[in-house]
């Protein structure tokens, strides 16, 4: 019974930067760790000398990639240059 204010930490501690996960972000702390951790791998699979990407598909994939966490995102790239 050692309340000393913190919440419940039973979802263990963030992958990324090792602080108390938060429950809604586990096992990260916090979206932002999340998207950290994504990018993370991401830059790996470039790093991999598997399939080509262009521009734009890396472009895209990042367009996907914040459509996910941004569901509010526009989806559609009306806007010109
Ligand atoms: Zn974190």
């Amino acid at each position: 019974m050692t309340g000393s204010g913190a919440s419940k930490t039973g979802t263990g501690r963030c992958a990324m930067c090792g602080a108390p996960a938060d429950a809604r972000h586990r096992p990260f702390c916090s979206a932002r760790c999340k998207d950290l951790d994504l990018g993370r791998w991401l830059n790996g699979s470039y790093a991999v000398p598997v399939v080509e990407l262009d521009e734009r598909d890396v472009d895209q994939l990042a367009d996907l990639v914040h459509g996910v966490f941004d569901a509010e995102s526009d989806a559609d790239p009306g806007e010109d240059t």
